[in-house]
């Protein structure tokens, strides 16, 4: 796509510091990290999110990001690594290319965004109710 700053990248029209790469995916780092090592997966046809990108592209960014979480592990030597992954403004999706952030956390670092919220019982009727809404949507 045109204007997307990620295909740019796949293009080589923006350089990116990467971190791996096969036929269908791109591995880089992520220029603005919450953490050392952020690091961003994605596919290398343009896919804005969950809804566009194939089950064969989630397929070979989740066997890349197997590879990436190993590496890391070795490299970094983490205490965990958070995957994250935004479709949509609504949920603050930046960059409208599907991307899966891949975010080591240093032992001893500071705790990463998202991973640490509060466990509130919620009401399990309307739990229940919406777990039987979208499973009765699923195709
Ligand atoms: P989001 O769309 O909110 O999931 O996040 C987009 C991510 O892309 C942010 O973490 C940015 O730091 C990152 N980003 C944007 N432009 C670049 C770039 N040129 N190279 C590497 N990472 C980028
Ligand atoms: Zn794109």
């Amino acid at each position: 796509m045109e204007d997307c700053i990620f295909c740019k990248i796949i293009k080589g029209k923006i350089p990116c510091f990467k971190v791996y790469e096969d036929d269908r995916v791109l591995s880089f780092a992520d220029i603005n990290p919450i953490s050392q090592g952020h690091t961003l997966i994605i596919p290398k046809r343009h896919a804005e999110n969950i809804w566009e990108v194939t089950a064969e592209e989630i397929a070979a960014i989740h066997t890349a990001s197997k590879k990436i979480a190993h590496a890391m592990k070795e490299a970094l030597k983490p205490d965990g690594i958070a995957f994250l992954q935004l479709n949509g403004r609504g949920v603050n999706q930046l960059v409208m290319h599907y991307h899966l952030h891949l975010i080591p956390r240093a032992a001893g670092g500071p705790e990463i965004p998202m991973t640490n919220w509060e466990l509130k019982p919620g009401d399990m009727k309307v739990i229940q109710e919406t777990a039987q809404k979208i499973s009765a949507a699923v195709k």
